[in-house]
């Protein structure tokens, strides 16, 4: 086999050999991925003094699930969208005297309530309903801790509990909104229905006080990444302190870290790298897929059990920008109600996928844009379709539940997070089976380690992060997480010299 090693590696790699002499400016590091945990990692291992840090990307682009891109006034984010609260949260810290946030309006809470016979459900209707919903949120803290079953099993119960102290709203129509609002809460678990996720587990999220949905203005999440990076928020292609140290297109097929010498990565199109640490920060997803071919020796049992165990679902979203705002002024966004008769003529026909695309909302500083989220099986179905099929479907959807004219858009984008084999999916969470194998984030996180200790593999990405996983904060941590725990074996080696 022949060695081909990067200019900046091999440099390093022949002014000493030996890895346990290594030190922090011999060291060879290879972090892969570039989304938020890598560029984390990498970042903090060059500002604590790593010499030789090497970023490998399979897209050709960095930010992984953080996507900001151009669309109708500004920017839309085809991935994370906003910072998830304000006292704890890492991203939050960061940046808040730099004015890049500002709190969401309110589109999530003040949406309409529409019908399938396109009846809009009257405010204080809805609002009984919403208030039972949105109350959950902080009752479930306690109330959950010592439940057995499921997040869906739990909330239903609550539901219809709370719903006996209003007899005057219909039952049907809330049937309707429990439903709708079961889709909403599995797109924030990222779950394919709420009855896989664990009512238990689902506390191991720490919720960070503060403003749940703050966005990045008309600037995206991007801002946040080029912060990190000290980039340049005016050039696509700056990577700040990064600049020279990631290559792009470059997907890493196989990672020999057998024995206690320096690890070998083979790249798709052949080539080969020789690292003395690696950091992966692939998501959960990739690692489900291909964990088995990627990694030899196999992994250890436990890390195997925390990727079978963990779960990663399907989150997509939809753009459509309208020459002219498309919603009455008053209405933020609308969530779809599907009277029984209306459902299952639908699950009927070849647009049965529309089921799970549970609403359409505004977006902060893009008045002429609504936002449409679809979850779980029917969102990996809908990623399979043309982008003009989805788009007939989508029109085809707002036709019917909506009275006034809904023309074409100017223009129409959709995700495809499952479809992406760098992605497989939008985020991570903890589901029944994740509680049944006695696994979790730390089984992810764990290190694996030479004989003396000396960290060989390590893994960061948000679902290694057991408190804030499936966000950017808990990757971002994660990333720092890993850059400090080499810095911490390098630190006590020195001492002992
Ligand atoms: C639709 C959607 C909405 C979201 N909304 C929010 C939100 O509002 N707020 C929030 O905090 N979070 C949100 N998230 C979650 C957030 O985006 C992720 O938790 C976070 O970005 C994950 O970062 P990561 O670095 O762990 O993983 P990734 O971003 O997946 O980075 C891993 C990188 O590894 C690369 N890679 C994969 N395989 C290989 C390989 N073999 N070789 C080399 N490179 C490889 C990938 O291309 C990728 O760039 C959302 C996610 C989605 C999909």
């Amino acid at each position: 086999m022949s060695l081909i090693c990067d200019s900046t590696l091999a440099a390093s790699g022949s002014a000493l050999s030996g890895s346990q002499s290594k030190t922090k400016q011999t060291a060879r590091i290879v972090v892969i991925g570039a989304g938020a945990a890598g560029i984390a990692t990498a970042t903090r291992l060059l500002e604590v003094g790593f010499k030789n840090v090497l970023v490998l990307e399979a897209e050709n682009r960095v930010g992984g699930r953080v996507n900001t891109i151009s669309f109708a006034d500004n920017v839309v984010d085809l991935g994370a969208q906003w910072c998830h609260g304000e006292v704890g949260n890492p991203i939050y810290q960061r940046v808040k005297d730099l004015n890049m946030l500002e709190v969401t309006d309110d589109a999530y809470e003040s949406f309409k309530c529409v019908r399938s016979n396109r009846q809009v459900l009257d405010d204080r209707t809805a609002n009984v309903m919403k208030k039972i919903a949105w109350d959950s949120i902080p009752e479930r803290q306690k109330e959950l801790t010592e439940f057995e079953g499921s997040l869906g099993t739990y909330l239903t119960e609550k539901f219809w509990r709370e719903m006996e102290k209003s007899p005057q709203v219909d039952r049907t129509v809330a049937r309707e909104f429990l439903d709708n609002f079961k889709k909403f809460e599995s797109s924030v678990e990222a779950a394919d229905n709420l009855f896989e996720v664990s009512g238990r587990g689902h506390l191991e999220y720490w919720m960070c006080e503060g403003e749940l949905l703050l966005n990045w203005r008309d600037k995206g999440f991007k801002t946040f990444l080029n912060h990190l990076l000290c980039a340049s928020a005016d050039s696509a292609d700056d990577l700040g302190i990064l600049n020279g140290r990631v290559q792009l297109n470059k997907r890493i097929a196989h990672i020999n870290w057998q024995g206690d010498g320096e690890l070998i990565l083979r790249c798709w199109n052949g080539e080969v790298l020789t690292a003395d640490h690696v950091i992966c920060t692939v998501s959960l997803g990739v690692l489900k897929e291909q964990h088995k071919q990627l990694f030899s020796p196999a992994l250890p049992p436990a890390k195997c059990r925390a990727i079978d165990g963990l779960k990663l679902g399907t989150v997509d979203k939809f753009y459509l920008e309208f020459s002219k705002p498309l919603l009455p002024e008053d209405w933020k966004g609308i969530s779809f109600l599907w009277l029984d008769k209306d459902l299952e003529e639908l699950r009927g026909t070849e647009l049965f996928w529309l089921e799970s695309v549970f609403g359409f909302y505004g977006v902060s500083y893009q008045p002429r844009i609504l936002q449409g989220w679809t979850i779980g099986e029917h969102a990996r179905y809908m990623e399979t379709l043309t982008e003009e099929q989805v788009l007939q479907g989508l029109l085809w959807l707002l036709r019917k539940f909506l009275e006034f004219e809904v023309p074409p858009p100017k223009r129409f984008l959709r995700t495809q997070w499952y479809a992406n084999p760098n992605f497989r999916g939008s985020y991570s969470f903890r589901s029944t089976y994740t509680d049944e194998l006695r696994t979790g984030a730390w089984d992810l996180e764990a290190p694996l380690l030479d004989v003396g200790g000396k960290p060989r593999l390590q893994f960061a990405g948000e679902a290694s992060h057991k408190h804030f996983y499936s966000t950017v904060h808990g990757a971002v941590e994660s990333g720092w997480r890993e850059a400090e725990r080499l810095n911490s074996y390098y630190r006590a080696r020195t001492a002992t010299l």
